[in-house]
């Protein structure tokens, strides 16, 4: 008898993104005049760059012509696109690539969930809690989580919790705790903003080097980093044989709509002998047809001068909505984290409110939306995070809202 795949039966609902519309939506009917601001969007909302739009143009004028029509292209990646990422991003960090050690694609978010593809059904994973929660369901799915237990946790994951007594980054596993395979790491972080330095990162590279684990390292916020810290984990020695990294266009270029990112499998990368670059290849060319050629011609615009230029311009857009979010909270008096290198900021909830609790009074006594803490596991409890994706006037607004609940 044909069953379903039964590790999709014990996931729990979409619950964070859903109930947060539940409650939105309530409060509006109860309130149909309210101007509900939402900071607790993960999505851009700046246009496009102008050098981005150009080359959009130019590559469906290219569809339209016999002569310069583009089929399919290679499943990895068309070579200009992968030779302006190993020039232009990763070169100027003393990181040197070959181009088929990167693999163009739609995204970070389907290539850190679709990685576990190449690694066997039982390894042992472990995340960070709180954690973007796409790396926590696809181990699920795919069995590598075990079981799901009442106080949120699976039990086949190892949780590294991240506090902030640690700055919220992860403490390397002890010498009595179990070696876990797969560790994903993502910093800049989110949902908290924080920030690994490089110290910190290369005793997970030693760990994973001496104890055979593989790194996941998401880099998908690292053009948000202003101080001085390392964007790739290849900046690390040691690095390019136990990591892969995985990097987007979304939050670099705001191409959330458009869909490009990529995944680094350096050659070195081998278990028990065999490549890992080879695996993922094989992975790709039978599941992957390739980015979009549009938006592979736009991501090569982006690392033009001007298109850096603009690009610059926009992140910095969104900092300068960071900056004041966070300077607002603070003034008042809140613990406030994350916000300088990242674009979220992660808040401790005013005397030791929930994380929903926080939500409901924010929303009903300054109709500003944001997101609880404890959506992205345990340890989030007692926390809340704020994006800087919007406008610099809706920005403003909401922090005068939360300035006059807080009487400031
Ligand atoms: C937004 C985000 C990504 C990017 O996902 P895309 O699929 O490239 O849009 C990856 N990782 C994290 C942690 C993110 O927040």
């Amino acid at each position: 008898m044909l069953k379903v795949n039964e590790h999709f039966l014990q996931l729990p609902g979409s619950y964070l993104f859903s109930e947060i519309a539940r409650r939105v939506s309530a409060y509006r009917t109860d309130h149909p005049q309210a101007d509900v601001i939402s900071l607790g969007i993960g999505d851009v909302t700046r246009p496009l760059a102008p050098t981005v739009i150009r080359a959009l143009h130019e590559a469906a004028d290219d569809q339209a012509d016999e002569a310069t029509f583009r089929g399919y292209g290679p499943e990895q990646g068309y070579a200009f696109l992968r030779e302006a990422i190993a020039g232009r991003h990763y070169l100027p960090r003393q990181v040197v690539l070959q181009p088929d050690e990167i693999f163009v694609s739609d995204g970070a978010k389907s290539d850190t969930g679709n990685i576990g593809d190449i690694f066997s059904p039982d390894a042992v994973v472990a995340v960070c809690d709180p954690v973007y929660p796409v790396y926590v369901d696809t181990s699920a799915m795919s069995g590598r989580a075990g079981t799901y237990g009442s106080d949120g946790r699976w039990s086949r994951l190892i949780y590294l919790p991240c506090s902030r007594e640690t700055g919220f980054c992860p403490q390397l596993p002890g010498p009595q705790d179990p070696v876990p395979d797969l560790i994903y790491l993502c910093f800049p972080n989110n949902p908290t903003g924080a920030v690994i330095q490089a110290d910190a990162l290369r005793e997970w590279v030693d760990y994973a080097r001496n104890h055979g684990s593989v790194i996941l390292y998401d880099a998908a916020y690292e053009a948000y980093i202003t101080e001085d810290l390392p964007h790739s984990i290849y900046e690390i020695e040691g690095a390019r044989s136990c990591a892969i990294e995985f990097c987007s266009f979304s939050k670099l270029a705001g191409f959330t709509g458009l869909r490009l990112g990529f995944t680094v499998i350096p050659h070195e990368l081998k278990i028990g002998g065999v490549s890992l670059n080879k695996l993922w290849n094989r992975r790709q060319t039978t599941k992957f047809n390739g980015a979009c050629y549009l938006a592979q011609k736009a991501g090569e615009a982006v690392y033009s001068e001007q298109g850096q230029r603009e690009i610059r311009e926009t992140i910095a857009y969104y900092q300068q909505n960071a900056r004041q979010i966070r300077r607002g909270l603070s003034d008042l008096g809140l613990e406030v984290y994350g916000g300088v290198n990242a674009p979220y900021i992660w808040l401790r909830t005013p005397e030791d409110a929930s994380s929903w609790g926080f939500f409901d009074t924010l929303l009903q006594q300054a109709q500003v939306v944001g997101t609880p803490g404890s959506g992205f596991g345990p340890c989030g409890e007692g926390y809340f995070r704020l994006t800087a994706f919007g406008s610099h006037a809706r920005t403003a607004e909401a922090m005068d809202r939360i300035r006059r609940l807080f009487g400031g």
